[in-house]
């Protein structure tokens, strides 16, 4: 199983680690990526990581008031993550590093939603090879469900906009009729 691949990475020396991460970047398969490759895939269009935006967000699809973030999962403490393991020593220094880090992310978060936009956090740990695929699906459901209930939204008034032309070429058929009454010119 892929999975495997990443559990083995535990149990490297932390030079032997930082090649294989420099192999897997240089490869251009970053969590990323894997999201901004996968997105396009799937027709969404987005800018990345502008500095604009609160904290930086990985993705921005701005048509649909949506920020993506990809976390690394031990630097913004994924919690319910086995790739979260604080360093033997220096516990407290990390701790108090990590803990700032998911503060900080939270009161992003809540700024964002607080203006109406949604958040979507995906974790490192979600795009390992065995559950990479599941999660993007996943991502796809989520921004789908996004874009379908902001468009009910513009369909709803489109509706509106509609009966109302209705309205108006029904008049206007009724002053042609007019126009074509026998009676009319006499
Ligand atoms: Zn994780």
């Amino acid at each position: 199983m892929a999975y495997g691949y990443w559990q083995k990475m535990d149990s490297l020396s932390p030079q032997q680690r930082h090649f294989c991460m420099s192999r897997i970047r240089g490869k251009n398969t970053k969590p990323e990526m894997i999201v901004r490759r996968w997105l396009w895939s799937q027709g969404f269009r987005y800018r990345i990581n502008d500095h604009r935006f609160i904290g930086k967000p990985d993705l921005v699809l701005k048509k649909w008031k949506t920020v993506i973030f990809v976390n690394g999962c031990f630097w913004h403490g994924h919690a319910e993550c086995g790739r979260f393991r604080l360093p033997k020593s220096n516990v407290q220094f990390w701790q108090d590093k990590i803990s700032r880090n998911q503060q900080r992310d939270a009161a992003n978060y809540l700024q964002y939603r607080l203006n109406g936009w949604q958040v979507i956090v995906v974790w490192e740990c979600q795009l390992l090879p065995a559950v990479r695929q599941q999660t993007l699906q996943q991502l796809t459901a989520v921004l789908d469900k996004i874009v379908l209930s902001s468009s009910s939204v513009a369909s709803a008034s489109a509706e509106l906009e509609k009966e109302s032309s209705q309205y108006l070429e029904g008049e206007e058929n009724l002053s042609i009729a007019a126009e074509e009454s026998p009676g009319y010119n006499s």
